[in-house]
């Protein structure tokens, strides 16, 4: 069996703040531990669970977040950026379950540390009309692969989102949010042990592989600045819809690689990289 971990940080056991999840943050280098031991608990579940290969994708800001001297020598990490695939980047057909790690809730919701993609640059984005995030998107890119969602990390918030888009996806909720900065934690030890146990038993439970489909999409998204809504439309089959907002029709996952684009764009004009 073969593992693909997407890992993010907003979602990891102990962190709250942007100081703990930015560099050069106060907290930022412990942060990193934390992202890395947490990472470690879902490698361990994944092997106790009949991995045979994991492939760790560092999914979080600077995507140099996690720690290589300290992750588990068992797996091969992705780390760095650009990827023209982001935060999925070397998921392929080829995988028999992907486990996220480290996920927030999308935009607008009262998570900790919650947003999509590029924090304030972007208000929101839907996937067929639905209000979707990193957690949609990804989970809606797997399926395109044929590939299910195993497991799913974060704050109680990052849970239900994950939930609502797939009942049948495993949550292990690390911190209970008290607001955007502010959360309830599972003591440490108990949470990485969660992680581990629950990790193992989602893998060895049978799993409905999603069906391959080439079945096209629309990606609507509302920038906060007009200036990126406008350069868009130079991507053929992009629209503008008003001074913010520009729409996409896609199959998966080219669409995901288009969003990826969209991000580069918006780096580029606002001089914001996404954070993820
Ligand atoms: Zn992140």
């Amino acid at each position: 069996m073969k593992v693909y971990i997407s890992a993010d940080m907003e979602g990891i056991t102990g962190l709250v703040d942007a100081e703990d999840v930015q560099p050069p943050g106060r907290d930022y280098e412990r942060g990193r531990v934390m992202m890395t031991e947490d990472v470690n608990a879902a490698v361990r579940g994944a092997f106790g669970g009949g991995a045979s290969t994991v492939l760790v994708n560092d999914a979080h800001g600077p995507m140099r977040n996690l720690l290589p001297d300290l992750l588990d020598p068992r797996v091969t990490l992705i780390k760095g950026r650009p990827k023209p695939m982001g935060m999925i980047e070397g998921l392929t057909p080829e995988y028999d379950a992907v486990v996220c790690v480290g996920f927030h809730a999308r935009a607008g919701i009262l998570g900790v540390l919650s947003h999509s993609f590029m924090g304030h640059e972007i208000e929101d984005i839907w996937l067929d009309d639905r209000p979707v995030g990193e957690i949609g998107l990804l989970h809606a890119t797997a399926a395109a692969y044929g590939v299910p969602v195993a497991l799913l990390t974060g704050d109680d918030t990052a849970c239900a989102e994950m939930t609502a888009w797939d009942s049948s996806v495993a949550t292990v909720p690390v911190k209970f949010a008290k607001d955007r900065f502010a959360a309830q934690l599972v003591p440490i030890a108990e949470a990485r042990s969660a992680i581990e146990t629950t990790t193992q038993t989602a893998l060895r439970e049978p799993r409905a592989t999603p069906t391959v489909s080439r079945t096209s999409h629309r990606l609507t998204v509302r920038w906060q600045n007009a200036s990126v809504a406008s350069h868009l439309p130079a991507i053929p089959g992009v629209t503008r819809t008003d001074d913010r907002t520009v729409i996409v029709d896609a199959p998966m996952p080219d669409l995901y690689r288009l969003f990826c684009l969209f991000l580069r764009v918006a780096t580029a004009i606002t001089s914001n990289h996404p954070y993820c």
